[in-house]
């Protein structure tokens, strides 16, 4: 189960619009044509009866927000967190657009989750509450519709029960309504390290074919949940220097570097990487201003805000988290000279395999975890090139180059259905 203590939601719709806004302005995007950005397709928000272990009935609130399906079927992750709130979820299924368009997969995006905090149910509560969430949306979702996925304290045991749900109801096998599988109901191989696997890729890139990255970096990686722990693990394989990683429970560092093999082995044994020995321990707000050439954010939105960002350190930034940095830090990071490679690129590792895992669903007819990996990196690669472009023809950051390949990916798509 993923472990996420807390989730600050600050103003995460407004801090999209903002970037968006910018993003225009650049680029010269008429101010008409974004009109068809600002609010999503649909919303569904339901509210629905759970029967708990104590034979009680409670009541849980849902959403589903499908933000655009200009260039595809709507996709994105369910999340299950006590914080979950309509501005939350539409600002993560807006991402979600963002996301698809700037690796150029065919999908439009959207988010989903239940608010409510799982550490709180017996693993049959969770159940039914995540089966009666799919009765509640069946109808809006469906492998030519809305493709949920895992986010936040989700994982593939629930999307089992989700699919599972949804297939009852419907009365026919259907595994491309939903992603991130466990393998044996049609989940892709390399599913679950590919967010962190795509992050590793540009970061790679970056090194051999830029001087942005300088030779040996010093790493430290936020969060050391799924993507955080994959990134520290691939990373480490690779032979980079991973000198401070943390949890919920606190942070670790060692100039030296961290052995994250035997990490990953205390992490599963005392569920904290906080007492590894040899290190010394820090708080969160420390590891981010540790003075590090690579920060990988990897736990939760708004990590660097106005309050600490002339405090950053690092020369660049890889958000594998969404939205770790806020608007205003992002203008403060930029002025320093940091380079921030956006969410809405780094992370898209995580939904170009699902889209892998969608597409063998679809055809029945399953890839090695090479062919896997072999074409993420080459989306990847792609993007990142596609990104760096407009950063050089536009002369700006990461952020607002990503959003203009996108927002004009997903613009020309409307306008070509005449919806613009
Ligand atoms: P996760 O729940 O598996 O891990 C989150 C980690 O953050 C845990 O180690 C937790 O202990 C840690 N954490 C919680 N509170 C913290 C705090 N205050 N300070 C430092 N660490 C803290 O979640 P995940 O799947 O790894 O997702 C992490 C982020 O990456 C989220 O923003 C998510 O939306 C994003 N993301 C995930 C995927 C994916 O495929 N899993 C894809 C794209 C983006």
């Amino acid at each position: 189960m993923a472990d996420v203590s807390e989730t600050v939601n600050g103003n995460l719709f407004d801090n999209a619009m903002e970037d968006m806004e910018k993003a225009g302005e650049v680029a010269n995007i008429p101010v008409e044509s974004l009109e068809v950005l600002r609010k999503p397709k649909r919303i569904l928000q339901v509210t629905f009866p759970v029967k708990m272990d104590d034979g009680k009935i409670k009541y849980f609130e849902g959403y589903r927000v499908q933000y655009s399906d200009a260039r595809g079927p709507t996709k994105g992750g369910i999340r299950f967190h006590p914080a979950v709130c309509l501005d939350e979820i539409k600002a993560l299924s807006f991402w979600m657009t963002l996301k698809c368009a700037v690796v150029d997969i065919p999908y439009g995006g959207a988010k989903g989750g239940i608010t409510f905090n799982p550490k709180d149910h017996s693993l049959s509560e969770i159940e039914r509450i995540s089966r009666s969430y799919i009765r509640y949306i069946h109808k809006f979702i469906g492998p030519r519709i809305d493709i949920p996925a895992p986010d936040v304290y989700t994982n593939p045991q629930i999307m089992a029960w989700m699919l599972d749900e949804y297939e009852k109801i419907e009365g026919h096998h259907a595994p491309g309504v939903i992603t991130g599988k466990p393998i044996d109901l049609g989940g892709s191989l390399g599913r679950e390290y590919s967010t962190s696997m795509g992050g590793a890729y540009i970061l790679k890139y970056m090194k051999e074919n830029t001087d942005i990255i300088p030779d040996n970096p010093s790493i430290a990686v936020q969060g050391f949940g799924n993507v955080g722990l994959h990134m520290s693990r691939i990373l480490s394989e690779w032979g980079y220097k991973i000198v401070a990683v943390s949890d919920s429970r606190g942070g670790i560092y060692s100039k030296d570097g961290l052995d994250i093999k035997n990490l990953i082995a205390q992490k599963e044994s005392k569920g904290t990487v906080v007492g590894f020995s040899g290190t010394e321990k820090i708080t969160n707000e420390e590891l981010l201003e540790l003075d590090v050439d690579v920060l990988i954010p990897s736990a939760l939105e708004n990590q660097i805000t106005k309050h600490n960002a002339s405090n950053i350190k690092a020369r660049i930034i890889l958000e594998m988290a969404n939205g770790p940095v806020s608007f205003e830090a992002d203008k403060i990071l930029h002025k320093a000279g940091k380079t921030v490679i956006p969410d809405i690129l780094a992370n898209a590792g995580g939904v170009t395999v699902s889209y892998f895992e969608w597409v063998q669903n679809l055809n029945g007819f399953y890839w090695i975890e090479d062919e896997v990996l072999f074409k993420l990196e080459n989306v990847m690669i792609s993007a990142f090139k596609d990104v760096y472009g407009h950063v050089e023809r536009f002369k700006t950051d990461y952020r607002t180059a990503a959003y203009i390949v996108a927002i004009n990916r997903i613009l020309s798509a409307e306008q070509l259905k005449g919806s613009l």
